[in-house]
């Protein structure tokens, strides 16, 4: 954990010794604080989801940059909350954009599990996560013993399984994740929303735990009558914020996708 500092509330500015978060400015329900945009390395550097296209966002992230080049930037996924302002962000810094799904990428070269990406001398480590998003994508960063996880993990609160994604994939990537965590000896998780959880291990288990009790309370809620998503949601997610319902019932029909309903 030396090296870390981690600022409580404020994942603007979090970092380990070679990954610094510039927070774009997208609070939302679905984006916590904000989209984290992370560099990656010491005078050359990679950059990790440039976030929306917004030209106020890209052009701090270039001021923080200061004198350092960037040579690669890369998506954690093709969401727009990540990857809406690579093409801008790509042209202010003359870097190309490299992602899993070739959609996003800018430059002739792909993005792909078990790929290493390498700038000045600072590694980043490719793995295939699916689940969130058909196209997620996590990077262990070796030098730093962290994981950037996108949105496969959060600093905070769990997931929604998107509709271009699938429950099944995401519970092996956790699992993936989880293995490779205790593998590595993570320190840090890194995410795209919300501040760096020093717990890597811990994190993981509350996210593999989560999704098995929500399967358990959606078999319970059909034992109940419940049939629709909506009317699952209405009782499993009973004492949750009716704002988040409609971003609940996505999550139910992954789930009910999973568990093989109609
Ligand atoms: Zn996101």
């Amino acid at each position: 954990m030396s090296g870390l500092h981690i600022p409580i509330d404020t994942p603007d500015g979090s970092r380990t010794a070679h990954a610094e978060n510039v927070l774009a400015p997208n609070p939302g329900m679905m984006t916590l604080d904000g989209t984290n945009t992370w560099v990656i390395g010491t005078d050359e550097v990679m950059v990790v989801d440039p976030g929306p296209d917004d030209a106020a966002h890209l052009d701090r992230v270039v001021r923080h940059l200061g004198e350092r080049r960037v040579r690669q930037i890369l998506l954690t996924h093709g969401h727009s909350d990540h990857s809406g302002g690579a093409r801008r962000f790509a042209e202010l810094v003359g870097a190309p954009v490299r992602a899993l799904d070739p959609r996003h990428r800018l430059g002739s070269e792909g993005l792909a599990d078990g790929d290493v990406v390498a700038v000045g001398g600072v590694e980043l480590h490719v793995y295939g996560t699916p689940g969130h998003s058909f196209d997620s994508l996590c990077f262990w960063l070796p030098e730093d013993r962290a994981m950037l996880t996108g949105d496969t993990v959060l600093g905070r609160g769990t997931t929604v399984i998107a509709q271009d994604g699938g429950l099944a994939d995401y519970l092996r990537s956790l699992d993936r994740l989880r293995q490779a965590a205790e593998e590595l000896a993570a320190d840090a998780l890194l995410p795209g929303h919300g501040p760096v959880l020093a717990h890597p291990i811990g994190a993981l288990d509350g996210y593999i735990r989560h999704r098995r009790e929500r399967l358990d309370q959606i078999r319970s809620a059909q034992k109940q009558g419940a049939r629709t998503p909506r009317e699952i949601v209405e009782i499993v997610y009973a004492d949750v914020d009716r704002q988040l319902w409609p971003m609940a019932e996505i999550s139910v029909r992954a789930q009910l996708d999973y568990l093989g309903s109609p």
